[in-house]
């Protein structure tokens, strides 16, 4: 059996917002610092992820497109110690095989830039161009040959606003990297190059979060866990502004944004819920990322390791807030 057989497929894209997220996700995997979204139409007539990473040159783009073809996997072993945010090898092909798409890209060993066309995994049309080094993809008309999932596509007003809850995600993660979103036009977000974490959050959720961060910097053994949690001023109604990543990755755990509510319990309101950043970091062995192919949900190798060391971490530095 190959590897690419061992490896689940799954559907990757359900809206817009999932090819947004992949994009970028590929975009951070090629080393870029600067990534710019634009869409149209919450992203169902139009989107484009332009990048200053490695770009890709001729074969490369046509490897891309293949399904399970990745450059960041040799053995199905790796899949536990991934580190890079994609390792799956589909969502290209997958996007693909459900839209139109453009890519325009140029390595820094080259001196001219390559422009593809790619239907269904298969470049249909290139020509040479003069472009910067890094990466363009634009699609175009997400599941003009499923009539069916196009239906079910909401207002473009709730499908740019999943991307956008995508692209801050994504921002928060990855404070380093600039993110410019342009939506029909207009700029949304823009975060700078090399920014603190703090500085993102302010330009990610609102300067009115000044003040009500409650830094968190720990370490014990092989486990840091670091970023900000709100105080008893700042809570929120539902969970959107709740950020938890493993080693840079966005993840959702609701086990543990439960363990870290109950510390709040006394302080907060009643149904209200605090907000927090915070990024755990650790061996990779130690986490299993692959159970879903959106790669959202985790699960711990020693759940209740982590579980205790949030709750002790969250404790202590809540409790001096308290008087
Ligand atoms: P995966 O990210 O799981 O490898 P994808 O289908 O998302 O699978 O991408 C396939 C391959 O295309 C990547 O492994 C990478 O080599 C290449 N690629 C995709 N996007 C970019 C990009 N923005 N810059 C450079 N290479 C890219
Ligand atoms: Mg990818």
């Amino acid at each position: 059996e190959s590897t690419i057989q061992q490896i689940a497929a799954g559907e990757v894209i359900e809206r817009p917002s999932s090819i947004v997220k992949e994009l970028i996700e590929n975009s951070i995997d090629a080393g870029s610092d600067n990534i710019i979204i634009e869409i149209q139409d919450g992203g169902k007539s139009y989107i484009r992820v332009t990048d200053n990473g490695e770009g890709m040159n001729k074969e490369d783009i046509e490897l891309a497109f293949k399904r399970h073809s990745t450059s960041k996997l040799q053995t199905v072993e790796d899949i536990y110690n991934v580190l890079s945010l994609g390792f799956r090898g589909e969502a290209l092909a997958s996007i693909s095989s459900v839209s139109d798409v453009e890519v325009l890209s140029k390595t820094k060993n080259s001196d001219i830039g390559i422009q593809a066309f790619v239907k269904n995994g298969h470049v249909v049309e290139s020509n040479s161009i003069g472009c910067p080094k890094g990466t363009t993809i634009i699609v175009r008309n997400i599941f003009y040959n499923l009539p069916v999932r196009q239906k079910f596509l909401k207002s473009s007003n709730i499908e740019s606003n999943h991307i956008s809850e995508i692209i801050n995600k994504l921002a928060l993660g990855n404070s380093k990297v600039s993110f410019k979103f342009i939506k029909d036009g207009n700029i949304i977000l823009k975060t700078p190059q090399n920014n603190t974490l703090l500085n993102t959050i302010y330009s990610v959720l609102g300067k009115d979060y000044h003040k009500n961060l409650i830094p968190i910097n720990y370490l014990v053994n092989d486990l840091k866990i670091s970023g900000f949690i709100s105080n008893n001023n700042l809570y929120r109604a539902n969970r959107n502004h709740q950020y938890l990543y493993i080693n840079g990755r966005y993840i959702s755990n609701l086990n543990l944004s439960k363990i870290i509510e109950k510390q709040y319990k006394s302080l907060i309101p009643l149904n209200r819920l605090p907000v927090f950043i915070l990024n755990i970091e650790l061996s990779p062995n130690e986490v299993d990322i692959n159970i879903h192919p959106t790669k959202q949900e985790v699960k711990f190798v020693n759940s209740e390791y982590i579980y205790n060391n949030i709750t002790n971490i969250i404790r202590e530095k809540l409790m001096p807030s308290v008087v």
